[in-house]
């Protein structure tokens, strides 16, 4: 018999042929403004460390201090002799931080989104999301088993009215077999990170209450970006309390890993005591743990950070226009560069490599076929003179593709 597995053999073996096989830069330096890549000196233009927390020296230190006095490994999961003094001051600090009652921390973003979903609704419940939110949203619902989903019009209220509306008049004609009202879950992501637009939250809450859904936000690119302090998409549309479920990542704008449930007391304790993700899996390690404290305190602290990221992505903005680039209509830092053709998109990342300038292409199907782009992140530790010497490679390799 031929090996079972061969198929997936193949299909590795047909990426490459066709093109579509990713290569995986290696990295050799601290996260910052410039990285060491594959051996070489280049700008750092794709990294969601958007305040240069993750190379930071106060949070290098806190987590080496942490390991000193705990070591590394929490040794089990949070229910067994695996929670950490660290993880409850996380949950505090973050809960203070974002003004809400509780905060429960997980392993990371993805598995935060798993645990919001998954924990709330089963397949008897109703799921209305929004058609461009993230991976590991869809995966949370595929995992949750719901069996009635609606997808509205990405960012389009009326398109959610439109949704809701049906999910209601189900909701009317039939209960759950436990007798309760089955759960209208509306999702979306806060900040949409390939074109950097908001989600109109506002707008959402508001039909959200009038239909008696249940709101869940994830925040991923939205902390340490938007609000005070970074405070979130909660806090810069002043949404305190009125958001069900935020969802968060500590390993973006936060610079470590993790992720965070934040809301309600009883919300949080409900998750704590039933998500399977949280009993099953060993929680963050000290290290992560202990700089993620210090993030939280160099937040909290100042905004200096977050207004220096807002300004240099207004500058770069500025910069592309100056030159001829389209970048689409973000509305955050980040600068999506609108390609369109895959191959172009992919000569661009190439050529840009060559000057010394490291920029990921964004491809199907993390984008649609024909919106190719390349996604520009700046970052609050880039200074004035890095942006130029981005800028400056844009132009040459643009001009060489004929982009523009
Ligand atoms: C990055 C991201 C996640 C996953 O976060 P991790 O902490 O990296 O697992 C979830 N949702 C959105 C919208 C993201 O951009």
């Amino acid at each position: 018999m031929t090996d079972p597995l061969q198929k997936i053999y193949s299909a590795v073996d047909q990426m490459i042929e066709n093109g579509s096989f990713k290569k995986y830069r290696v990295v050799s330096s601290p996260q910052g403004p410039w990285l060491v890549v594959d051996g070489k000196k280049v700008l750092n233009f794709c990294s969601n460390n958007y305040l240069g927390l993750a190379g930071h020296p106060k949070i290098t230190e806190a987590a080496i201090q942490g390991v000193q006095q705990f070591g590394v490994g929490t040794g089990a999961v949070r229910a067994l002799s695996g929670n950490y003094i660290l993880h409850e001051e996380l949950e505090a600090s973050l809960a203070t931080f974002k003004k809400t009652e509780a905060v429960m921390i997980v392993q990371s973003g993805f598995v935060a989104n798993l645990i919001a979903v998954q924990t709330l609704v089963d397949k008897e419940d109703i799921v209305v999301s929004d058609e461009l939110n993230h991976a590991s949203i869809i995966d949370a619902v595929k995992l949750s088993q719901v069996q009635t989903k609606f997808i509205y019009l990405h960012n389009s209220l009326d398109s959610l009215r439109e949704k809701l509306l049906e999910a209601v008049r189900i909701r009317e004609d039939s209960k759950r077999t436990d007798g309760s009202d089955k759960t209208i879950l509306i999702i979306t992501d806060g900040v949409f990170s390939m074109d950097g637009d908001i989600a109109p939250l506002p707008g959402i809450v508001k039909l959200a209450k009038e239909l008696g859904a249940v709101t869940m936000v994830d925040d991923a690119h939205g902390e340490g970006v938007l609000g005070s302090s970074g405070r979130g998409i909660v806090d810069h549309f002043d949404l305190h309390g009125q958001v069900d479920v935020e969802v968060g990542t500590l390993s973006k704008g936060f610079g470590v890993i993790g992720g965070c449930i934040a809301g309600k007391k009883k919300l949080v304790d409900f998750y704590k005591q039933k998500a399977r993700p949280f009993s099953f899996s060993t929680g963050l390690s000290i290290p992560d743990t202990a700089a993620l404290l210090e993030a939280v305190k160099i937040l909290s602290r100042s905004d200096d950070l977050v207004k220096k990221l807002w300004e240099n992505g207004d500058y770069l903005k500025n910069g592309f226009q100056k030159l001829g680039f389209d970048i689409g209509h973000s509305e955050t830092p980040i600068t999506p560069v609108m390609i369109g053709d895959e191959e172009k998109a992919r000569q661009l990342s190439s050529e840009l490599f060559t000057e010394n300038v490291f920029a990921t292409p964004i491809l199907f199907p993390m984008v649609g076929k024909s919106l190719a782009r390349i996604r520009v992140m700046p970052s609050a530790s880039h200074s004035q003179k890095d942006l130029d010497f981005g800028l400056h490679a844009f132009e040459v390799a643009g001009q060489k593709l004929g982009l523009i």
